[in-house]
């Protein structure tokens, strides 16, 4: 077998962890607000610094504690939070030391100020943890010659071979980094340099131009052309979802958040609202956010007859946490009976409801089985689901 169809060796993305460096106060920006904060199309340099890493285990910011506040406001209840020290090697060590004793075996240390970090930058630094490397970065070789200066004039020549600019995130086996943190008294301008002072390896991996740390006033506004030129100032997401339940002995269904009757109830371990879970995983689906076990785990008897708006309301939620809006969602049941069309509207009015949109965004419909499988012989039902996200500035 070839190197290049080998199977990639797994690092499941919920056991990395991912660091943003976002406690500096940006002196060189020469604004009044730190350059995290600052608006970067419609949201903050460090709002899509986060968003950027959607999907992994753990996100953690370290801030100034002067920005608590402000970043609770903003960035709340989708990050840990921890209130950065003296200095940025003191932060990440406050950040990491969060993580000690946690199922995370591996973190991502990235700066809060490069918010255009692409998924294929981030893709080869984890692929490189995944390859075994105790540690791995984006770099960049340096083409342009190099001079020495002063007052305006060259005064020297440095050979750029062999030199590359370094970019984040920088990736490490999480007891790697947090031993050499604990080890250096005095720090180090970037993480990488520390952990190479230990003697360990450390893998370059492709950086991007686009990669930029925001730090000069004219960053931004490139930062601003960057995003326009990629056409993601909106992010538009699609997810399915699949369920079913078993019928069982009961005089009514619950289906899209609306109460049927029918001569059978449906089995389940929350109120088996087949339509209402099938369009929460899409959702969650969406947002590559695994499903409901993943949030709503059934060994947990807390959710043992819960009503499904939890599960749905979760979802949108998260969604809208994450900076998505739905496009619109449309739900199908699959059954012979009970006839839906009575119900559609209500149903339709319902899940529009719990996820805080207008009903024209929703379809509720039904279809039978022409009387084949387990829906045709009603022994259950079963729905799909595909719901659409916008992310925009
Ligand atoms: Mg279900």
């Amino acid at each position: 077998m070839s190197a290049d169809i080998a199977p990639r060796p797994a690092l499941p993305r919920d056991r990395i962890a991912v660091l943003i460096t976002a406690a500096g106060r940006g002196t060189r920006m020469g604004s009044e607000v730190p350059k995290q904060w600052l608006a970067l199309s419609g949201r903050s340099v460090l709002a899509r610094s986060v968003e950027a890493f959607a999907g992994f285990g753990r996100i953690i910011v370290t801030v100034h504690p002067d920005d608590m506040d402000h970043a609770i406001g903003e960035l709340g209840g989708r990050v840990t939070l921890v209130a950065g020290g003296a200095t940025r090697s003191d932060s990440v060590r406050a950040g990491l030391e969060v993580l000690e004793g946690s199922d995370i075996t591996h973190v991502l240390i990235h700066d809060g100020a490069r918010p255009l970090v692409s998924l294929a930058v981030i893709g080869a630094v984890v692929d490189a943890l995944a390859q075994e490397a105790e540690a791995a970065a984006p770099g960049i070789a340096v083409t342009d010659a190099l001079w020495r200066g002063a007052e305006g004039a060259v005064t020297g020549f440095a050979d750029r071979a062999g030199l590359y600019r370094a970019q984040t995130p920088q990736g490490f086996a999480l007891s790697v980094i947090l031993a050499a943190h604990r080890a250096a008294a005095e720090g180090a301008p970037d993480d990488v340099e520390l952990v190479q002072r230990q003697g360990l390896a450390v893998r370059i991996v492709p950086g991007d131009e686009d990669n930029l740390k925001i730090t000069w006033p004219g960053d931004l506004e490139r930062a601003g052309r960057i995003l326009r030129m990629r056409g993601t100032d909106m992010d538009v997401r699609l997810g399915n979802g699949y369920d079913v339940h078993a019928f069982g002995p009961g005089d009514h269904v619950w289906l899209c958040g609306v109460q049927v009757a029918h001569d059978k109830g449906l089995v389940g371990h929350s109120d088996a609202d087949v339509g209402m879970h099938a369009l929460t995983d899409a959702i969650y689906g969406a947002l590559a956010q695994g499903d409901i076990g993943r949030h709503f785990p059934p060994s947990d008897p807390q959710w043992k007859g819960a009503a499904s708006e939890i599960f749905l309301r979760h979802a949108a939620e998260l969604a809208r946490s994450m900076g998505y809006r739905l496009g619109n969602a449309d739900v199908t049941l699959v059954c012979e009976r009970p006839k839906i069309g009575p119900h559609a509207s209500a149903m339709q009015a319902r899940l529009a409801g719990i996820m805080g949109v207008e009903p024209e965004r929703v379809s509720v419909k039904a279809t039978t089985s022409e009387r084949l499988g387990f829906t045709g012989r009603e022994e259950g039902i079963a729905s799909i689901a595909t719901a659409t996200l916008i992310r925009e500035a």
